[in-house]
């Protein structure tokens, strides 16, 4: 690979500033100062570095993000701001986009990652990989409504939807988890029950729960225990 696109697809800087940075004595490989921006290098064999910090390569980003209300989940949009306009520059990678889209509305964990295989494998009801909600709801939910929703609850438009695990926390909000991910999922289930949801959160993905940590409207890099529990 050469050496411009190996460090341009690690986020640190774009393809055409790697040779002025070169030219400066600020790139080594194997600890020899290179000026050729096209010279090739073997990620995880050749030690580069940038201002004599190494660049340890990961062939795909993945990125937790706390998403606030108002912003849209997508990759670009004339007007409104996207997640995307919410990753720092040293964290944006080309390519990266929001594997399972939240509504404008809806608050909480967003994965974003470059990477189309994983983001089909979460997304994917056969990998029932459960997606955590909770919600506010208009009033509290009916024990038969909790029991329709475990079955398979079907849509005001006759779409059927795979079982929920539905658990009632404190007065009107509830905790519901599913498998997929249908337009405005959540909401169009508990309007089936002549409800509706006013405050949406998204507070995990399999296994891995949001960090409470994390800001609103900011993102980190998984790491490598937090990606496996993904799939637990
Ligand atoms: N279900 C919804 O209705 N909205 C979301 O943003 C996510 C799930």
């Amino acid at each position: 690979m050469r050496l411009d696109k190996f460090l341009s697809s690690q986020g640190l800087c774009g393809r055409k500033d790697v040779k002025p940075l070169a030219k400066q004595g600020r790139i080594t490989v194997n600890g020899v100062p290179v000026k050729d921006p096209g010279l090739a290098v073997q990620p995880g064999k050749d030690l580069v570095a940038l201002d004599g910090r190494e660049v340890v390569y990961a062939e795909h980003v993945y990125l937790m993000l706390n998403k606030p209300d108002g912003i849209l989940c997508a990759t670009k949009d004339d007007q409104q701001r996207t997640v995307l306009d919410l990753v720092p520059p040293e964290l944006m990678r080309p390519g990266l986009f929001p594997a399972g889209r939240l509504d404008k509305d809806t608050t909480g964990f967003v994965l974003l990652t470059d990477d189309g295989d994983l983001s089909h494998k979460i997304l994917a009801p056969k990998s029932h990989i459960m997606k955590t909600y909770e919600a506010l709801l208009d009033h509290p939910l009916a024990d038969e409504d909790v029991a329709l929703l475990a079955k398979g609850i079907v849509l005001k438009d006759g779409t059927e939807c795979l079982p929920a695990e539905v658990t009632p926390l404190n007065g009107n909000l509830v905790c519901i988890r599913i498998c997929e991910g249908k337009y405005h999922q959540v909401k169009r289930m508990i309007a089936a029950c002549n409800n509706a949801v006013l405050r949406l959160k998204r507070t995990h993905m399999g296994a891995l729960a949001l960090d409470e940590a994390l800001p609103e409207g900011t993102c980190r890099p998984l790491t490598t225990a937090e990606l496996e529990q993904l799939f637990q």
